[in-house]
């Protein structure tokens, strides 16, 4: 049997090699996906696996989810103009995890900011650009080699262990992007930061947008 191509993790370097058993199982229908992938996801963590293998393996999970892009319901896909959304599709009982789409309009982008706990980010539709950022001698915030842009299927990760400073854009200038982010938290509650490239810090909590009506 022939292997997939798999996306390739920017920042953490190796090809994500999803189990074989991943190529054997039925596809979940386009509804139950989410929830297929949510029930993976616990899975792995009942596992309890060292960051590396977390990552390696949920991203493949990912991977998976975002190879398809026939399962977010639209009130969870809509941009709005005032700035990007993040629409919570799924916090785990005991905040071990979050799944949250990043939906981005025209020109959007977030602030260098951190996240304290792993992430994953995987591209459902259009393009997005990270460019990772590293504290200099004097305490700027300069870019850490250049932008990565992520196109539909690909998978990137962060954590403090990796990388976890970064600013985020849609790369498209006439259409809205989205992606799929999975945290190491209840990422909407978690006290972070974001950074002027001075070094300023600034406390931050991101909270969850209110899905859009229907
Ligand atoms: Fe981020």
């Amino acid at each position: 049997m022939k292997s997939p191509v798999l996306p390739r993790n920017p920042l953490s370097g190796p090809p994500f090699h999803p189990p074989v058993f991943m190529n054997i199982l039925p596809l979940p229908d386009a509804g139950r996906r989410l929830d297929h992938f949510v029930a993976q996801f616990s899975a792995l963590l009942d596992e309890r696996p060292a960051e590396a293998d977390l990552l390696a393996r949920g991203g493949a999970l990912l991977a998976a989810l975002v190879a398809r892009d026939d399962w977010l319901p639209a009130a969870f896909a809509r941009p709005r103009p005032e700035r990007y959304q993040q629409y919570a599709l799924h916090v785990d009982a005991r905040a071990r995890f979050s799944v949250v789409s990043f939906v981005w309009g025209p020109g959007q982008a977030t602030p260098i900011h951190d996240h304290t706990v792993w992430g994953l980010i995987g591209l459902l539709r259009g393009a997005e650009r990270s460019q990772a950022y590293v504290r200099s001698a004097g305490g700027r915030w300069q870019p850490r080699g250049a932008p990565v842009t992520l196109l539909p299927g690909q998978v990137e990760a962060v954590s403090p262990r990796i990388g976890d400073v970064h600013r985020v854009s849609n790369a498209l200038a006439g259409q809205p992007s989205i992606s799929i982010h999975v945290y190491g938290a209840d990422i909407g509650r978690v006290q972070r930061s974001v950074y002027l490239e001075d070094g300023t810090r600034k406390p931050f909590v991101s909270g969850y947008s209110a899905p859009a009506a229907a």
